[in-house]
C-alpha cells in the first residue's frame, strides 16, 4: 500500500520508524478532527507504544499506525479526502476567526425580552462554530455555552414530520409559503388551502410537530425528538427547564394558535380532547427548550449539510429528500422577515432563534456555521449572527448565484455529482477548488 508508505515516512519526521501521537494529532487538527472527537479517541485508544522516558510523548510503530488508520475518517483526514481538505479548512476557519474578533465591538441591539431566561442572558457572549459533513470542527469564543434552541429547531421538527408522513401529507397540514406576517402573530393567518403558511412560523410548527409520533404518550414523542437530535448531534441536547416553564406561563398566543388551528380542524389532535391543542403547544415549548451550544447545532446543521447524514456516525437522519425540503423552507422563510433580504444577499439557507443563535448551511461546501450572540436586531435576528453570514458569504463567495457570467453559459453537459450521464461533466465540488474559488469555477 504505496500511500500508506508515504505517509508514514511523512509522519515519520525523526527518521525513527515511529509516529509521534501529538505529531499525528497535530496534523488531525490541521484537518478539523479535534483530539476529543469520539472518533479520534477510538482511533488512538491502540496500545501506544512505552515512552522512552516518563513525560515524553508516545508513538505509535507501524503496525499501530496501520491500525489507527482503520478508522475510515481519520484515513481520509490524513490523504486529504475530507468533505474539506486541511488547506481549505484552514483558509475557511481563519477567516471566521477573524470575523470573529472585527465583530467584537459590535454591541447594537437588544436580548429578547419576553421571559426572564432571554431578557436575563449576557449581552457579550458570542461564539462561533464551524462543523463539516465530516465532523470536522472549528469553534472560537462562546461556542459551548449553552441556550434554548428556540425557532431554530423548526426546520429539524419539520424534517421530522416528513420523515413520517411523506410530503403529500405533512402539506395538508402546513403551507410552503413565505407568511408576511411575524413569526409570532397571535392572529391566525391561513393560506387558500386553511393553512398556516409555512413551518418557520410558529402556528406552522406547532402543526409539523402535532405530525412527530402523534398516536404516542407526549413523554414518548418528545423522547423522539430529543433521540433525533442526540443522532444528528453526536451528543443528547440539554433541556432549559426555566425557558419552558416561562414560555408554557406567557405562551398565549401560540396557545391561541394551536386552539384557532384546532378550530378549523387543521391540526391533527383529537378533536374531542379539549386540551389538546394546549397540549399541542406545550410539546412546541418544550421542543424550544431543547438546550444546544453552537458546536452542537453545527453538527446538526452539518447533518442537512450532509444530505441527512450524520458527521460523526455517517447514520442517514433524514433522507436526501427531506433535507433538501428543510433547507428549501429555511432558504425563503428561516430569518423571520428579513428572509427575502437574506436570501439575497447571503443566498444560503438560515435559520435563527430569538436566544440569539444562527445556524447556516453552505450545502455546496457540506458544512454549516452556527453563531451565538443574544443582541437582537428589529427583525429578530442576533446581530452579530447575520453579520457573520453577510461576511463570510461576501470574503468566500458563497452565495449560489455570486459568480454567474458568460463564461458558465454552457448548460449541456454539466450534471450533479453522481446523476451525471454519459459524457457530462461533473462539476460539483472539483476536489482541488480553493475555497475562495478565486479562479471562479472551471469547466
Ligand atoms: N418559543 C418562541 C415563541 O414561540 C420561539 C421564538 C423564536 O425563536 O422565534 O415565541
Amino acid at each position: 500500500m504505496p500511500e500508506f508508505d508515504e505517509l508514514f515516512r511523512a509522519l515519520d519526521t525523526d527518521r525513527a520508524n515511529v509516529v509521534w501521537k501529538w505529531k499525528l494529532l497535530e496534523e488531525l487538527k490541521q484537518a478539523g478532527l479535534r483530539a476529543d472527537d469520539p472518533r479520534v479517541e477510538r482511533a488512538l485508544a491502540v496500545d501506544v507504544g512505552t515512552p522512552f522516558e516518563a513525560g515524553q510523548p508516545e508513538w505509535l510503530d507501524r503496525e499501530q499506525f496501520a491500525g489507527v488508520m482503520q478508522e475510515p475518517v481519520v484515513g481520509r483526514a490524513l490523504q486529504g479526502q475530507l468533505a474539506m481538505p486541511a488547506d481549505e479548512f484552514s483558509a475557511f476557519t481563519s477567516g471566521v476567526a477573524r470575523i470573529y474578533d472585527e465583530l467584537q465591538d459590535e454591541r447594537s441591539g437588544a436580548v429578547a425580552q419576553y421571559i426572564p431566561t432571554l431578557r436575563n442572558a449576557d449581552p457579550e457572549r458570542f461564539g462561533i462554530a464551524v462543523c463539516t459533513g465530516d465532523g470536522q470542527v472549528f469553534q472560537v469564543g462562546d461556542a459551548e455555552a449553552g441556550f434554548s434552541v428556540q425557532s431554530t429547531s423548526k426546520p429539524f421538527s419539520y424534517a421530522m414530520a416528513l420523515e413520517q408522513f411523506g410530503a403529500g401529507e405533512v402539506h395538508r397540514w402546513v403551507g410552503q409559503e413565505q407568511s408576511g406576517g411575524t413569526f409570532n402573530d397571535p392572529r391566525l393567518s391561513l393560506d387558500a388551502a386553511g393553512r398556516p403558511q409555512n413551518p418557520m412560523i410558529n402556528a406552522g410548527a406547532i402543526a409539523t410537530l402535532a405530525l412527530v409520533e402523534p398516536d404516542q404518550d407526549v413523554s414518548e414523542r418528545f423522547a423522539k425528538v430529543e433521540q433525533t437530535w442526540t443522532r444528528m448531534m453526536g451528543a443528547a441536547p440539554g433541556f432549559d427547564h426555566r425557558t419552558f416553564l416561562a414560555e408554557r406561563d406567557t405562551g398565549h398566543g401560540n396557545r391561541g394558535l394551536a386552539n384557532l388551528m384546532a378550530a378549523q380542524e387543521m391540526l391533527n389532535v383529537d378533536p374531542k380532547d379539549r386540551d389538546a391543542p394546549q397540549k399541542a403547544a406545550e410539546f412546541y415549548f418544550a421542543v424550544c427548550s431543547l438546550e444546544v451550544d453552537a458546536k452542537r447545532l453545527a453538527a446538526a446543521g452539518a447533518t442537512l449539510a450532509n444530505g441527512g447524514a450524520s458527521p460523526y456516525t455517517g447514520e442517514q437522519v433524514f433522507s436526501p429528500q427531506t433535507t433538501a425540503r428543510a433547507l428549501a423552507v429555511m432558504g425563503h422563510s428561516g430569518m423571520y422577515n428579513d428572509s427575502g433580504q437574506f436570501a439575497a444577499q447571503v443566498g444560503l439557507p438560515a435559520k435563527s432563534g430569538v436566544s440569539g443563535n444562527v445556524l447556516m448551511v453552505v450545502p455546496d461546501r457540506r458544512l454549516a456555521v452556527v453563531t451565538f450572540s443574544p443582541r437582537l436586531d428589529a427583525a429578530g435576528n442576533s446581530v452579530r449572527g447575520v453579520e457573520v453570514c453577510k461576511r463570510l458569504s461576501a470574503e468566500f463567495n458563497l452565495h449560489p448565484y455570486a459568480e454567474l457570467g458568460p463564461a458558465r453559459h454552457a448548460f449541456a453537459g454539466v450534471t450533479r455529482a453522481g446523476a451525471g450521464s454519459p459524457g457530462h461533466h461533473n462539476v460539483a465540488a472539483p476536489a482541488t477548488s480553493s475555497v475562495t474559488r478565486a479562479g471562479g469555477l472551471q469547466l
